[in-house]
């Protein structure tokens, strides 16, 4: 790889992003397609003073993840309709000096999900109430899926819900759910506690789709349950693929390398254990 005058520069901001991929998915796409282009990880809470250094130094694309999701709206020049409803952005644009910003994470999740299913006109419980549930539950309503939220923090949770226009159910009484579609959404289960697991066995019933949005390990204790009890499992790294080749997408205009960059994310999954 050569980096010289004309490389264009790519990242992430966030606080932390040391333990993001994203710098190694978007780098193999880069390659990939023969892009004189490269992306790093910028850890800073200063999001203000990152989108003007975005402006003055000409970095064409930003990833956004916690805490700035949110944070970084109103300081765009131009919002996206999805990720104005959704009211978090994971992608910016440079465009000449105007500052666009997008959602990929719900459509990404939309897409992992409809992979393996249909979803219209299904019901859908979603567990957690933090940004991820937000864009998945916004996208799904809009495919007109019949939603419930369950989440630890009621006021959260029930936050969410009136947004949503759905009902909202604590944690405990999850049981009592009959559902279609199940998307957890909480780090539970995630890497290094990956023997965790949100919710008891007794509340899966077999004919329901489990999402599990963790990709860290690739088959949470969740997904091991269930399908053990004969239940369709959609892991998360599907998601997580697509959220980055949209953002490609969007900043290059070229078709993603998909199998390129689920090769990198996958070795470097595998090589950090
Ligand atoms: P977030 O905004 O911080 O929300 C976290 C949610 O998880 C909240 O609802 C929180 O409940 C709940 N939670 C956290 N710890 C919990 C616990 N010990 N027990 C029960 N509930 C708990 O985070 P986020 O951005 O939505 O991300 C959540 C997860 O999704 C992370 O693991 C992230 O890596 C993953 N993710 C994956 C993708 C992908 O592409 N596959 C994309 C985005 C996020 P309270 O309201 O009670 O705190």
């Amino acid at each position: 790889m050569i980096i010289n005058q004309h490389t264009e520069l790519f990242g992430v901001v966030g606080y932390p992003v040391n333990h993001s991929l994203s710098p190694t998915m978007q780098n193999a796409a880069f390659s990939e397609s023969g892009l004189n282009a490269v992306y790093l990880a910028f850890e800073t809470r200063d999001i203000g003073g990152c989108l003007k250094g975005m402006k003055a130094l000409g970095i064409r694309g930003m990833s956004v993840t916690i805490p700035h999701k949110s944070a970084v709206i109103p300081l765009l020049d131009e919002v996206d309709g999805l990720a104005k409803r959704i009211g978090a952005v994971n992608t910016i644009i440079n465009d000449e000096g105007r500052l666009i910003g997008y959602n990929t994470d719900a459509p990404a999740a939309l897409k992992a999900l409809e992979e393996s299913t249909e979803v219209s006109g299904k019901t859908c419980l979603i567990i957690g109430a933090g940004g991820a549930a937000r864009a998945i539950g916004f996208i799904l309503r809009e495919r007109g899926v019949h939603l419930t939220i369950a989440n630890r923090t009621a006021a959260r949770g029930e936050d969410l819900a009136n947004s949503l226009g759905c009902a909202y159910v604590p944690l405990k009484e999850l049981e009592v759910v009959e559902t279609d579609l199940l998307v957890q959404t909480t780090p539970v289960g995630m890497y290094p506690k990956d023997e965790q697991c949100i919710i008891s066995p007794g509340a899966l019933k077999e004919r329901t789709v489990v999402m599990d949005i963790i990709y860290n390990p690739f088959e949470t204790r969740l997904l091991r349950i269930a399908t053990a009890r004969g239940c369709l499992t959609i892991n998360g790294l599907g998601m997580f693929i697509h959220q980055g080749a949209e953002q490609f997408r969007l900043w290059t205009g070229l078709k993603p390398p998909i199998a390129a960059i689920t090769r990198a994310v996958e070795m470097a999954l595998t090589s950090a254990k």
